[in-house]
């Protein structure tokens, strides 16, 4: 029995492959590589001390996915592959629905080919838009203000049609917060390529050197400093997430929708200046307009993932930065040291 980890060798999906290998699942990693490398399964692999199966094929492809689940005993999937950058979503909307959406419709038809019913998705506080109120639950509102976000909620409605049509399946839909940081080797971690888009890793880059300073994007926000506040939460807390729901996706008997944020929230200043602390560098910045499409405050109530999960977030903003700064630190250039990708 193996799980199938789509986007396995991404950001989030190598820190969740360190946790399920410790705990002695078999994985099968899935991966086009198109936004990542496969050097970093060779460091899980190393972390974790196991060979890991990995495959590169592309979830649009039907082909690819066939060629997995006739060779394999896929038990469960992780779906991470996708892509994930807000603003490119607004310029190529279609590449955002075919990635996203189609590649998980293949996805889904080919897992039930194969009677491989149970899939963890990774969904995002994206969909609950400008929320009413403060800390999010999972029953508020959703909406989408950007293509990005629309895929996730697309899918969100699709898998849970997928239940209804067929209550075998057993369906989880995590929708992270800000995850950060990296694992405590430093080995693994995000790796965004060009200009990053989110907060951290612009700032990870900034006190290391390679961007001179970080543009914060509005100080006239209704929150304690102005800055934007967000629910950052440490990737290896998020990774544990999803080895919490695998392993009790058997016992839900509907489709479990399930924050993973730490419920609380620190302003892009409060960020600056713990990251600042841990690293012992400077982060110079510049107050710029408000980037369009934010938000002022988003935080998660996590409470219903420790009732159903038993999951808590267990690590500090101190840790989230010191483990971002060894990654970025001992990797200035990710995990392409002067060579191609993949
Ligand atoms: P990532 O880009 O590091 O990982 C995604 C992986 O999927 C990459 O390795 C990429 O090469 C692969 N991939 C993309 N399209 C593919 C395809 N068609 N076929 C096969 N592989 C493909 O991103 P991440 O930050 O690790 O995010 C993982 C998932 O979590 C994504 O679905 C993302 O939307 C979601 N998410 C991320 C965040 C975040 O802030 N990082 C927040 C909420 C949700
Ligand atoms: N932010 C910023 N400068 C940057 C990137 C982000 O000031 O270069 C702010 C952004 O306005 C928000 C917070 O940092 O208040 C988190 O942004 P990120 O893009 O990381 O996450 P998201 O907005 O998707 O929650």
């Amino acid at each position: 029995m193996s799980i199938l980890v789509t986007g396995g060798a991404g950001y989030i999906a190598s820190h969740t492959s360190v946790l399920l290998l410790k705990e002695g699942h078999d994985i099968v990693i899935f991966d086009n590589f198109c936004n990542s490398s496969s050097e970093s399964i060779r460091r899980v692999e190393s972390i974790t001390d196991k060979k890991i199966t990995a495959i590169e094929g592309d979830i649009r492809n039907r082909d690819d996915l066939i060629k997995v689940f006739d060779k394999y005993d896929i038990d469960s999937v992780i779906h991470f592959a996708g892509l994930k950058a807000v603003g490119e979503s607004v310029d190529i909307p279609l590449k955002y629905y075919d990635y996203n959406l189609s590649g998980t419709i293949t996805l889904c038809q080919v897992m039930k080919e194969y009677n491989c019913k149970s899939i963890v998705f990774s969904s995002s506080a994206t969909v609950y838009g400008d929320p009413h109120t403060t800390p999010i639950k999972e029953n508020f509102p959703t909406t989408a203000t950007n293509p990005y976000g629309r895929t996730k909620l697309f899918i969100e409605e699709m898998l849970r049609d997928i239940f209804i049509s067929d209550n075998e399946w057993k369906i989880v839909l995590l929708r992270y917060f800000n995850p950060v940081g990296a694992h405590i080797s430093g080995t693994i971690g995000e790796d965004p390529q060009g200009i990053p888009n989110n907060l951290m890793p612009f700032v990870a880059q900034t006190a290391v050197g390679k961007r001179e300073y970080l543009n914060i994007f509005g100080d006239d926000y209704d929150t304690p400093d102005g800055t934007g506040v967000r629910d950052y939460i440490h990737v290896m807390d998020l990774a544990q997430g999803h080895v919490d729901a695998i392993e009790k996706i058997n016992s839900f008997d509907n489709v479990m929708t399930i924050n993973l944020g730490t419920g609380n929230g620190y302003s892009v200043l409060d960020m600056v200046r713990a990251f600042e602390d841990a690293s012992g560098r400077n982060v110079p910045y510049k107050i710029v307009q408000r980037r369009d499409g934010d938000i002022a405050t988003c935080f998660a109530d996590p409470s219903y993932a420790k009732e159903i999960l038993g999951w808590e977030a267990k690590r500090s903003i101190r840790e989230m930065c010191e483990d971002g700064w060894r990654w970025q630190s001992n990797n200035p250039n990710g995990y392409n040291n002067g060579e191609d990708k993949k």
